[in-house]
Formats: structure tokens, C-alpha cells, sequence
């Protein structure tokens, strides 16, 4: 079975995109629109990785990335913060807060989903 990535995105239409991509190269796909959502949704199904937008109503995506990091069981899972409009110190602050990698928009998916396959290598190699 393909590995579970959490979509973590509060907007329909990036939320609709993301999941027809990653869906057609066969993830299991969790979702959540909010970041409590998020913690809720990960602490039961314990994804494999994490896809995080850092704009989110109420707490913010690094917010939840550092609530995530507290738990040991998320201690090693890949989170990649997405952005839409990128400031300057941004991805210092999604590195600084926990996540692996960053992303700002508008990025091309390809670049998303090589980064996502390149992060499930190490895991894939362990599990053989
Ligand atoms: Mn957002």
C-alpha cells in the first residue's frame, strides 16, 4: 500500500488540486482545513507525511508544525509547509519551526510531487 500524506489546506480549490495529483499517483489521502483539524486528524491515522499550508484560520501552520514536533510520534515525519504569497524570512521561520521543506506559490506540481516522493525514500528503504 502507497503511503498516507495529510493534506493540510484550508482552500477548496488548492485542496481539490492537490488531491487529484497526489490521489493519481496513488497516496492515501487524509485531509484537514484547519489546523486543529490537523492534530486530530494526524494523531489517528498517523500519516506518513504532512502537506502544510502555513496560511490557516485560527492557529497557524507552523503553529501546528511545532505542536506536531512536541509528539514523539511525529518526531521524523517529513512536513513540507506550503505558502502562497512568500515573504522574506518565511521559509527560515517554516524551517526553524519543524518542517523539512518549503514551498511558495505558485510552484509547479511537479516539483511537489518529486519532493514529496524524494522525502518517502528513506521510509520505503527501511520498511524493506
Ligand atoms: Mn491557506
Amino acid at each position: 500500500m502507497k503511503e498516507k500524506i495529510l493534506i493540510v489546506e484550508d482552500n477548496p480549490q488548492n485542496m481539490k488540486l492537490y488531491e487529484m495529483v497526489l490521489s493519481a499517483k496513488g497516496y492515501t489521502l487524509l485531509k484537514a482545513t484547519d489546523g486543529e483539524e490537523a492534530l486530530g486528524v494526524a494523531i489517528r491515522k498517523r500519516p506518513d507525511l504532512i502537506l502544510m499550508d502555513i496560511r490557516l484560520p485560527g492557529m497557524n501552520g507552523l503553529e501546528v508544525t511545532r505542536k506536531l514536533r512536541e509528539n514523539s510520534a511525529f518526531s521524523h515525519t517529513p512536513i513540507i509547509a506550503i505558502t502562497a504569497y512568500a515573504m522574506k524570512g518565511d521559509k527560515e521561520r517554516a524551517i526553524e519551526a519543524g518542517c523539512n521543506a518549503y514551498l511558495s506559490k505558485p510552484f509547479n506540481i511537479h516539483e511537489l510531487t518529486g519532493m514529496i516522493a524524494e522525502m518517502l525514500l528513506p521510509r520505503q528503504k527501511d520498511n524493506v
